[in-house]
This record gives C-alpha cells, structure tokens and sequence, in this order.
C-alpha cells in the first residue's frame, strides 16, 4: 500500500460518505490502506472521550486524515471538536477552494476560486474575557492605564491576536499552493486601513512573502470590498488568503456562489499533519437512509489526493464527479432540480456511477 490514511466516519451521515468516499478512492489505484478511528458523538459512546487520543496519535502517525462530520453536542460545555482537532494537531491552514460544477444550481457560473484562511489566530483564538469578570476588570484597567481610548468597565472582551509568524507561514501556505497548483494570482484580504497594528502586520509581512515568489501575482484587497467585488468579477480573482475571522465568513460566501454545502471540501493543513473535511455537518435527519450527498467528502478525498501529490488520480475523482453530475441522472436528490427523492440516487449509487467514470 502506497499510503496509509486515518479515516474517521464521524456521526450522523459521516459513516454513509465516508464509506462512499472509500469505495471512490479505492478505485482510483491509488493504494490506501485505511486506519479507522473513532471521533465525535461515536466516540463519546464508545470511549468517553469525543477526541480519544488513540485517534490523534494515528493522524499523527500517518500524517494525513480523511474526517466525516461530527455532531456538536448541545448544552454540555463541550468546546467544538474540529477546533479541538485543528489545535491539537496545530492544522494552521483551512484550504477552501470553490469550483463551479455544472449542473449544481448556483447563482454563478465558471467560479474557479480557493479561499486560504488562517486557522489558529485573531479573533478565534479563544482569549475572551465575560462582562463583569474579575478578570475583565483586571484587563480592562490594564488596557486602560496605557491607551487614549478607554473600554467601558463591563465590556466583555475578544482578544484580535496576529503575529508576524502566523501570517508569514499562513501567506507562504498559499503562494505554496498557488505554485503547486498552477494558480497565477494570491490576494491578501485585510482591514489594514482601520486595524492598523493586527491586519497591519498581516498585510505587511504578506507583502514581504510575496516578493519570494515573482512568478506569481499578488495583491491585497480590504474585506468589505473584497465582498463587493466577488459579486461583481469573481474571475479577476483565484487565491485569497486571510486571517481567520474573515476567513471563516468569506469561505461560506465562496462556498454559496458555487452551490452551497453538499458540493464543498476544505482541507486543514499544518507542518506535521493535514486533515480533510466536507465543510458540511452530520445532517442527522438523513442519517441511516443511504440519501446522502457524498459529493462534499469524495472532493475532499480529491484534495487529500492533491496534498499527497497524487494530481492525476484528483483530477480524475473530480473529472468523475463532475461527469455523474452534469449528466443529472445518477445523483442525490438535493442535486437534482425536482429534489424528487422517489428518482434519486442513493449514496452508494451515486458512488457507483462516479467509479464507473474513473
Ligand atoms: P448540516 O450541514 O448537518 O445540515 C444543514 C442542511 O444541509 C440540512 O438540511 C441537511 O440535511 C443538509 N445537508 C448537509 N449535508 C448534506 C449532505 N451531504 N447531503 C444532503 N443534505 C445535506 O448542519 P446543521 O444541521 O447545522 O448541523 C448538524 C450537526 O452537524 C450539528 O451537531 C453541528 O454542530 C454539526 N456540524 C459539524 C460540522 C463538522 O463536523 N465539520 C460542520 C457543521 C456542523
């Protein structure tokens, strides 16, 4: 076996996609052997534990992982286990990319874009402080004793944190990519103009990584005119690379524009590990139908293949993909255009008809 890749099926349809995208990269030839690990609700029941270490030890062993989606469980403290994940493995790179599939209903046509978001700094890095705390007090006079403008003595606190470090490595991810991938544009997306210390720096040292890759363009754009000129020339546009809030926002944006949820992959990437997603969550009104769209995770297999320098075998998985579905007949009822479930696919067929197109 070429490879050998932890596999975590999730909660809810996790199982169903995960068992689908299998099937798919199997076929392609690519040899993988599969580590199955649990995480999630799953694993919760099984292990007590909704990220057992036994899992973690295996991402990071073999150094990549395909993941299924999780469910959050409600009202019990419990904080998100994919950011657990992300920091635990320090994944510092969420890659979005956004491709219009024909015959995905979408408000867009011939969307070719890869969103690059920073996945463990600014606002998300979890340094909060609740309104009337002692500790928000201490802070707060803290900020106060040294700043001309002054916090309200019950304002609740988010710390924006941004190092130079972060951004180099997060902008260097994308040029990478870009160079990878043969994409000829990144764009850095900011707020420099009103955060000028954070996203000042963000920009500045993005600057400066850009200048190590002349055979690539590069500009910046502020982020709300970024939102703008989405809508209007999305083709002046390819790689976008951002710190994490924007990031977090602009990439669900991206996601819309090419058909929403069932379609979109992401991968989250850091210097010892990467871990590979459908950006969608466990829908457990679907669950144990085989109604599913695989869509979004054999697309993350395609991008996992990418990161394994497999390009030829992603190129085919998506070649695949988006054959079965620009023919409209063998696909999930959320892809087709009378979303008639009594004439759809069942996940596994549309896994089928996506192997008979390798
Ligand atoms: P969801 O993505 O599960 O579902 C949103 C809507 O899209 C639902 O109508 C669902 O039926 C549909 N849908 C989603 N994926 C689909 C697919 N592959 N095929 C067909 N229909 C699909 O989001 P939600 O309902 O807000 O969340 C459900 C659970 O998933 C929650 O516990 C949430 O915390 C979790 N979640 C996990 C992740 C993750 O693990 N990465 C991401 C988002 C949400």
């Amino acid at each position: 076996m070429a490879y050998r890749i932890t596999l975590i099926p999730g909660d809810g349809i996790g199982p169903e996609v995960a068992g689908a995208t299998q099937r798919v990269l199997d076929a392609t030839g690519v040899g993988i052997e599969w580590d199955v690990r649990p995480a999630g609700m799953t694993a919760l029941e099984t292990h007590g534990d909704l990220l057992p270490e036994e899992t973690l030890d295996s991402i990071r062993r073999n150094k990549v992982g395909l993941k299924g989606p999780m469910t959050t469980p409600i009202g019990t403290g419990f904080r998100s286990v994919n950011v657990g994940l992300r920091h635990a493995l320090g994944l510092y790179a969420n890659l979005r990319p956004g491709k219009t599939i024909e015959g995905v209903q979408s408000t867009f046509d011939d969307i070719d874009l890869v969103v690059v978001r920073e996945n463990m700094e600014d606002l998300y890095a979890g340094v909060e402080f609740d309104t009337g705390s002692a500790e928000a007090r201490q802070v707060i006079e803290g900020i106060n004793a040294v700043s001309a403008k002054q916090i309200a003595a019950d304002a609740a606190l988010s710390i924006k944190m941004i190092t130079p470090e972060g951004s180099r490595r997060i902008v260097r991810y994308a040029f990478d990519y870009a160079r990878a991938n043969d994409r000829r544009l990144v764009t850095a997306v900011h707020k420099a103009n009103i955060m000028k210390f954070t996203d000042g720096l963000f920009l500045k040292e993005a600057q400066a990584v850009a200048a190590e890759y002349p055979e690539i363009e590069f500009n910046d754009r502020i982020v709300d005119n970024m939102c703008m000129q989405l809508m209007q020339k999305p083709r002046d546009y390819d790689v976008l690379v951002m710190p994490n809030l924007y990031g977090d926002i602009l990439s669900d944006l991206v996601a819309g524009m090419v058909g929403g949820l069932g379609v979109a992959p992401s991968g989250n990437i850091g210097p010892d590990a990467a871990v590979f997603e459908p950006i969608h969550g466990s829908a457990p009104s679907h669950a144990g139908k085989n109604e599913a769209n695989p869509t979004a995770m054999i697309l993350s297999g395609a991008l996992m293949l990418r990161h394994l320098g497999e390009r030829d075998a992603a190129e085919k998985v998506e070649g695949a993909v988006a054959g079965v579905i620009r023919d409209g007949q063998e696909v999930t009822y959320d892809l087709r255009a009378d979303r008639d479930p009594s004439r759809a696919a069942t996940t596994t067929g549309m896994a089928e008809a996506i192997v008979a197109r390798l």
